[in-house]
């Protein structure tokens, strides 16, 4: 059943009459880019075939009541009271985007209420960004039942905004714009400095490309220390580079100041610029039909995030040696790190094998194998019914 479907059902069920629309926007995948977003850098996401839904109908009693199929019991909250950082738990990502919007729009907006059913098929934590498809499902639903008219790079922004500043999470613009502007058969390159978005068709089907992903089991909070801590690293280091952003550096500059950077910073800064130049370089090959030829910078990118910006961890890098091992043409984590899922680019002839030999480490690890999928891109954020 889709995550609208049981969105819808959730709502009936809670709040006894069905609601009067339900939205939804997917989960993303980033091919390649991490850590660049909020460097204002390039990043390659593309949606994924898992969604969160929201259903949604106003009140008239001024409260904001929540509930969601993954979590247990009901947030009920005075519409009066929202405020920044006045929501704690999972509501905050929602009722985060109200706050945003209001900022934008006016306190006023739905000072009578809300009621919210949430369900959703996305993993939480697993680096396909559940937070993003929550919170741009929710933008949708009060764009639309406010007639607000706010265009879709406005709705990422205040997703954004929700996760920075009622979430806490200093997070980039890379997994709104992926959920909300994606195109159903293709990647989006991201200029995350101007929110500039092309499709880019990616051709793996006429490749014989697949992509599968696995989630590693070690989840992550990015609201704790090492995302931040990264972010920071970053723009300290473009400080001492003497640039706006380290988007705006190059290998040459970073030799140049290589002692005042010391040796961390300029691992970091290293990364960033060397991820950059590999979404570019993924972007030209598949134009020029080179699509088999990715799977060099893919692993590449793995390499960097594990060895320059150390965000990766042993379970991960296992499955990605597991997937090259076994005749992948790439592999590498996805999402912020310190856990969360990887990917593989596959013939599809070998997927068997690197299904296999993925489920392999977590049996090394004694830990039942999670389901490795494959993924393509499809559809962006919408209004189900
Ligand atoms: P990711 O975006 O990689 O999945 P995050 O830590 O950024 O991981 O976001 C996950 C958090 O988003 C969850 O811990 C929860 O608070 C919230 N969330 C996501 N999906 C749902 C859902 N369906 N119901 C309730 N909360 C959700
Ligand atoms: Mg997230």
């Amino acid at each position: 059943m889709s995550a609208g479907t049981l969105a819808r059902e959730l709502f009936l069920e809670t709040f006894g009459e069905p609601p009067q629309g339900v939205w939804s926007s997917p989960g993303r995948l980033n091919l390649i880019g991490e850590h660049t977003d909020y460097n204002d850098g390039f990043a390659l996401p593309f949606a994924i075939p898992q969604r969160t839904a929201v259903a949604v109908s106003p009140r008239s009693d001024g409260r904001l009541v929540l509930v969601s199929a993954q979590r247990q019991g009901v947030v009920d909250f005075a519409a009066s009271a929202l405020t920044r950082g006045s929501v704690e738990g999972w509501a905050a990502y929602p009722l985060g985007v109200l706050w945003a919007i209001r900022e934008v729009r006016g306190e006023h907006l739905f000072a009578e209420g809300l009621s919210l059913a949430i369900a959703s098929d996305v993993p939480t934590g697993a680096g396909l960004s559940s937070s993003a498809a929550l919170e741009c499902a929710t933008a949708l639903a009060l764009n639309d039942l406010g007639h607000l008219r706010l265009n879709r790079h406005q709705l990422a922004a205040a997703g954004r905004r929700a996760e920075n500043e009622m979430v806490g999470a200093p997070t980039g613009i890379l997994d709104q714009l992926a959920s909300l502007l994606s195109p159903s058969d293709a990647a989006l390159l991201l200029d995350c400095r101007g929110g500039e978005a092309t499709p880019v068709p990616l051709g793996f089907a006429a490749a014989g490309l697949a992509v599968l992903v696995a989630d590693s089991g070690v989840h992550h909070n990015l609201a704790d220390g090492g995302y931040a801590q990264r972010r920071a690293q970053c723009e300290v280091a473009a400080q001492v580079l003497g640039v706006a952003s380290l988007r705006d550096a190059n290998l040459a500059l970073l030799e140049e100041h290589r002692e005042r950077l010391g040796p961390l910073l300029f691992r970091r800064a290293r990364h960033v610029v060397t991820e950059n130049a590999r979404v570019l370089d993924t972007v030209r090959l598949v134009r020029e039909g080179e699509a088999r030829e990715i799977g060099g910078l893919i692993s590449a990118s793995h390499a960097s995030l594990r060895d320059d910006f150390e965000v990766s961890v042993p379970e991960l890098d296992a499955i990605v040696e597991a997937a090259n091992g076994a005749g992948a043409l790439g592999a590498r984590m996805v999402g912020g790190g310190f856990g969360g899922s990887a990917l593989a680019l596959v013939p599809r002839g070998l997927l068997p094998e690197v299904g296999a030999a993925i489920a392999g480490t977590f049996a090394a690890r004694g830990v039942p194998a999670p389901p490795v999928v494959e993924v393509v891109p499809s559809a962006p954020g919408h209004r189900d019914s």
